[in-house]
């Protein structure tokens, strides 16, 4: 089984076989621009990165539509990063500055920051506003998503 990544550096869409990318993720490098193409780190992107990654990466998404002005936003930063190197390579992280990226965040008729939504397949599939700590994120995932660290 194969499964496309988008390249967090140059947006190149990558094909991997799924079997390495669960045991080699950390060597998974973009053929194009040698970026890495798993950080075990949120990805920030804006609006027109975070629509490729919803359309063309196989791998669930968390996104994180927050801005910088935004004390809650801020405080759960650390959380996000840490389930982020949990999950990985299962779960891809990303982050979008919903100050910068005002596009994205009437897309998807955000209402109150932060809030997590999480893609599968391409679709929705849940989202939930409000400060999350590490393992609430984590049971979150696993409930709605089904996908276990
Ligand atoms: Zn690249």
């Amino acid at each position: 089984m194969h499964l496309h990544l988008v390249c967090p550096n140059c947006g190149t869409v990558n094909r991997l076989v799924g079997e390495r990318l669960r045991t080699h993720w950390r060597e998974a490098r973009c053929p194009s621009c040698r970026a890495n193409l798993v950080p075990a780190e949120p990805i920030a992107v804006g609006a027109a990165g975070l629509m490729r990654e919803i359309e063309r990466t196989d791998v669930p998404l968390l996104v994180d539509f927050w801005a910088p002005w935004c004390g809650p936003c801020r405080a759960m930063a650390p959380s996000f990063a840490e389930a982020a190197a949990m999950m990985a390579p299962k779960v891809r992280f990303l982050k979008v500055d919903t100050e910068a990226e005002p596009e994205a965040g009437a897309r998807f008729a955000i209402r109150s920051i932060p809030t997590l939504a999480l893609f599968v397949g391409g679709r929705e599939v849940a989202r939930q506003a409000g400060a999350m700590q590490t393992p609430q994120i984590l049971r979150w995932i696993e409930q709605v998503g089904g996908v276990q660290p």
